[in-house]
């Protein structure tokens, strides 16, 4: 369970994030002053810190710098009032992941967090090896094996399946797929992913036409299926 903290004063704003984050299945702890907020941030063991800007103690620009000073790379979302234009920049350039504007709706915070809780997986730790079936793969030296001979796949690819097998049973949709593995490049398509999917089956699967490990979700995306059939 992803455990999220927030640091924000204001008790009907820190008691709806709780709430409506909790209800979603994180564990929440909810802090009210800064200073208190970034000791509690500096013991770690958190997967996101929702940090407001004003507060009692420390600000939440002063917290998300000395975190980031200190090689703290955990995602930060920043809380900021409607005037604070240039406060949103600055909390950025202090190392911060993303901000939400006051007031925001619970949907607009828990897309974000979602949106950085996945964008941090991958980060930490890396994936270095999976197998499935009679693949191997080997993330660190850049090298796929199926039954012991050698795959090529192409950068693409590799990405592709790296991004897939690090959220076994877990749907990925298309447009999650092309931001992931393709960023801003705008050249690209959703039937692109179809494309790079297909090559992998060709490639991976013992039967790609009766794929066992790269599934379709129809109409959404795909799936990776750690123990196949
Ligand atoms: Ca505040």
């Amino acid at each position: 369970m992803p455990r999220i903290l927030i640091v924000e004063d204001e008790d009907s704003i820190l008691m709806a994030l709780e709430d409506d984050l909790s209800l979603e299945g994180y564990a929440v702890t909810g802090e009210t002053d800064g200073a208190r907020g970034l000791e509690r941030a500096q013991k770690g063991g958190y997967d996101l810190i929702i940090l407001d800007v004003m507060l009692p103690g420390m600000d939440g620009f002063e917290i998300c710098k000395q975190l980031r000073g200190a090689g703290d790379t955990t995602p930060i979302l920043m809380l900021t009032a409607k005037s604070q234009e240039v406060d949103k920049v600055l909390g950025l350039e202090l190392g911060a992941d993303d901000y939400v504007t006051k007031p925001f709706s619970p949907r607009e915070v828990l897309a974000r967090v979602k949106a950085l809780l996945r964008r941090g997986k991958p980060a930490n730790p890396p994936l270095e090896r999976v197998s499935f079936g009679d693949v191997e793969v080997d993330f660190k030296g850049y090298e796929v094996r199926k039954a012991g001979v050698q795959v090529e796949l192409t950068a693409k690819e590799f990405t592709l399946l790296r991004l897939l097998v690090s959220h076994p049973g877990e749907v990925l949709r298309r447009d999650t797929i092309l931001n992931e593995v393709w960023g801003d490049d705008w050249d690209v398509f959703p039937r692109t992913v179809d494309t790079h999917v297909a090559n992998l089956r060709r490639k991976l699967e013992d039967d790609p036409a009766d794929p066992k490990y790269i599934v379709n979700v129809r109409g959404v995306g795909y799936k990776f299926v750690a123990d196949g059939p």
